[in-house]
């Protein structure tokens, strides 16, 4: 058997088996001390109010709905982004618009957002696809003009800094993921982060069932029995044990962050100059890559191609498949986003986790150097 240099990976230590051992000693697994303990943590991080959920995905649908976007409302984002992206939109019963992305950095096109705006649009959600955000000001700019909301789906850009300021700390909501393989984890889980008091009671409340004023309760390992419900909640709590998960890895960010920007820069020297292979040319000073994308020109056989790697011990990925390709998502008219359809065809994503080493990069990009050609058209 050849060892499989996995696509990606936890990374769990000593630490967190212990920390979560002593949440099930406690007998007290749901919501309670150790998410309040979680959320302040963050919160100190991004100097402002941290809601804990189960999941990236829930984050946006509370996010959305927090905003009162709901039925027949329209959503600007990227075609572009996991599938977790549009079905947070569609559970709120607003309309996922697809846009195209920049054929530079594979980030939201602000020009064909613009030209995708009606009086139903109520928000844009860029999409920091493997850590980059791109234009941040530029965005904003343009929602503050059309009077939409912003919601970050940062799920890829814990750690990213942007004009000098840590993605989360700035903006108008960023929800981040903490599942099992992003920047850090805690199992499963999310997070909600926003200046706006209003947004982050009502995620606060919409998380427990609408229960109001509950979280406070669950701070102190206890729950409230007289309470008011004034609209639709959901059970989109975080446990003690992801939160205590989640508290010690967050303690290893910094290793953790810088270890992929090594493996990542590494990998952009690897690819220099290699004819056929462009990497993202992201900024790893300041972008913490989730992920490492390369797109491959004359690309014929993606999937022969992804066999072979796997034979020669390397698991690849392709992030993603657009999301206007799929069924649920159409919506009549036929869409085309040029740059979206054409890099689907030429993206591979390769190893990248704090467990690999600079010899492992070296393995997968020398590998997909020596045998690419036979998959070129
Ligand atoms: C992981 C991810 C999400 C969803 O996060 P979950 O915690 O898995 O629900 C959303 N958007 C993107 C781009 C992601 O990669």
């Amino acid at each position: 058997m050849v060892k499989i240099i996995r696509l990606s990976k936890s990374v769990i230590g000593n630490e967190e088996k212990i920390a979560v051992l002593k949440v099930l000693e406690k007998e007290f697994l749901g919501m309670g001390e150790e998410v309040d303990k979680f959320e302040k943590k963050l919160s100190k991080i991004f100097k402002r109010s941290t809601v804990c959920v189960s999941s990236g995905t829930s984050a946006i649908q509370l996010s959305l709905e927090a905003c009162n976007i709901g039925e027949n409302d329209e959503v600007l984002v990227p075609s572009l982004t996991y599938v977790a992206t549009f079905q947070a939109i569609k559970a709120t019963g607003a309309i996922p618009i697809p846009c195209d992305v920049d054929e530079d950095n594979l980030l939201i096109d602000i020009e064909d957002a613009k030209s995708k705006i009606t009086n139903r649009t109520k928000a844009i959600i860029p999409v920091h696809y493997t850590g980059g955000v791109g234009d941040l000001n530029s965005l904003y700019e343009f929602a503050q003009k059309n009077k939409i909301r912003v919601i970050e789906d940062a799920a890829h850009a814990f750690g990213t800094i942007y004009n000098s300021n840590l993605i989360g700390s700035i903006g108008d909501i960023v929800c981040f993921s903490f599942d099992g393989i992003k920047n850090i984890t805690s199992g499963e889980g999310g997070c909600i982060i926003s200046n706006d008091k209003k947004i982050i009671e009502r995620v606060q409340n919409s998380r427990l069932l609408g229960v109001e004023n509950d979280s406070k309760s669950r701070y102190k390992n206890a729950r409230s029995w007289d309470f008011n419900v004034k609209r639709q909640g959901w059970r989109y709590h975080m446990s003690n044990v992801m939160a205590a998960i989640g508290i010690e890895q967050l303690k290893k960010r910094d290793l953790f962050f810088s270890k992929r920007k090594l493996l990542a820069v590494k990998y952009d020297q690897l690819f220099e100059n290699v004819k056929d292979i462009s990497s993202l040319q992201r900024d790893y000073e300041n972008v913490v890559p989730h992920i490492y994308v390369v797109r491959i020109n004359n690309l014929d056989d993606r999937n022969t191609l992804k066999e072979e790697l796997l034979k020669r011990g390397i698991q690849v990925g392709i992030h993603y498949k657009p999301n206007h390709k799929l069924e649920y998502f159409k919506t009549g008219e036929k869409i085309i986003l040029p740059v979206t359809d054409r890099v689907y065809s030429e993206v591979i994503s390769l190893p990248i986790h704090p467990d690999l080493d600079l010899k492992d990069i070296e393995y997968v990009a020398k590998t997909l150097i020596k045998i690419l050609p036979k998959y070129l058209k």
